[in-house]
């Protein structure tokens, strides 16, 4: 059995060891080692990574109780000098206690338990009982400006095996699964036992509260009937907040404005742009209605027509001008092409007439494409553009028929 040096020390990163035994793991090369300071992936935080006699580990697995080191490399022998990769195990613990910290701050402010934990690539996750909606944006607030205090305050964190007598005299956040090793934090300051969280856990952990540097909620969403609250620690908000600095700069550069004024821009810019688009289909109204006057004056029967969008939106375009022909008491059959897709509309007066949803069916299959609709209003669309107006000269010789 491996002698796990993580467990009494987790600021331990360089030792020395004797490889055991050489597997292989998934068609990768992996060793055994006597002693091991590396973290193997377990309770949501991912594996250590480093070096053993240089050759790179990339992978720690907790077979059984084995603990495989995965290298990228030929397996050395015999005594070893290894070496975690400092920067991945302070971001883990980081995270991990982070995690603990807002965990406990959820249960002492939310009564919101934890019931899952994810430490992701960019961000992490914990999932909790509490449904999202009692999660706004003010609780959030609150529970992360109650997790921060544990780490502002700095108090002494303690990972050991705990014996019978003293897991039964601590308020544990959940109960131990996996042997009798707490994380308890403490507040020597406090009233009583002054224990602030005590939670069974494996993991890899700092002394003190203020390690973990920063916890930020980024938000939360429903998750089943609880919710999954998204966070960073440590270094991670620094990264957050450069890439939130980078993207809020990229949108006042697209702005041409300064990022504090981004809202009110923002804001403006969409009531802006609802504006325009309602005076675009405002304008599309009118000139449906003077292309209509001008194709209602060549002559009498239906009105055949193939006619130019002026804006985006042939769809709406050749419905208006169809209904206003329908408006003048002639039946319309219009047609216009954008993109390489033809559209129709056909309408007539209401009342007694041909059934134009039928015929606009069968124009669009001549297309190639789909239609349909009520009898004196009906659209259609095809991509084959290029028959156009034989569908239209079709659609006009069925109406001459019926
Ligand atoms: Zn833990």
């Amino acid at each position: 059995m491996t002698h796990r040096l993580y467990l009494s020390d987790s600021g331990l990163l360089e030792f020395e060891a004797t490889v055991t035994a050489a597997r292989e793991l998934s068609g990768r090369t992996a060793v055994l080692l006597d002693r091991t300071a590396f973290y193997p992936e377990g309770g949501g935080q991912p594996a250590d990574h480093g070096t053993i006699a240089g050759v790179p580990v990339v992978d720690v697995q907790d077979d059984g109780g084995e603990i495989l080191h995965v290298l990228d490399g030929p397996a050395p022998a015999g005594q070893v000098a290894c070496r975690v990769d400092g920067a991945r195990r302070r971001d883990h613990v980081q995270q991990h206690h982070g995690q603990h910290l807002l965990s406990a701050a959820f249960e002492a402010t939310r009564s919101a338990r934890t019931l899952s934990f994810h430490l992701g690539e960019i961000t992490c996750t914990i999932d909790l009982d509490a449904p999202a909606a009692t999660l706004g944006d003010d609780a959030l607030r609150a529970v992360e400006a109650a997790a921060n205090d544990l780490v502002f305050r700095d108090l002494p964190v303690v990972a050991r095996e705990l014996s019978a007598e003293e897991l039964a005299a601590l308020p544990l956040r959940k109960a131990p699964t996996k042997g009798a090793r707490v994380v308890v934090v403490s507040d020597p300051g406090a009233a009583g036992v002054g224990v602030v969280d005590a939670s069974p856990c494996g993991g890899t952990h700092p002394r003190r509260t203020g390690e973990v540097g920063a916890i930020a909620v980024l938000g939360a969403q429903k998750w089943g009937a609880g919710s999954r609250v998204e966070f960073v620690c440590g270094g991670r908000v620094v990264a957050a907040l450069a890439q939130a600095r980078s993207r809020l700069g990229e949108a006042a550069r697209a702005l041409r404005c300064a990022p504090a004024e981004l809202p009110a821009v923002a804001a403006r810019a969409a009531e802006d742009g609802a504006a325009r688009r309602k005076e675009v289909e405002r304008l599309l109204l009118a000139l449906a209605a003077v292309e209509a006057e001008r194709l209602a004056g060549q002559g009498g029967g239906a009105v055949r027509a193939v006619v130019v969008p002026p804006a985006p939106g042939a769809a709406a375009f050749v419905k208006a001008v169809a209904a206003a022909l329908a408006a003048r008491g002639r039946v319309a059959l219009v047609g216009a092409v954008e993109d390489g897709r033809a559209h129709l509309a056909f309408a007539r007066p209401r009342g007694e007439g041909p059934h134009l949803g039928e015929l606009v069916r069968a124009a669009a299959v001549a297309l190639s494409g789909k239609g349909g609709g009520a009898p004196d209003l009906a659209q259609g669309s095809g991509p084959d553009a290029s028959r156009l107006e034989a569908a239209l000269a079709e659609a006009e010789a069925a109406l001459t028929r019926s």
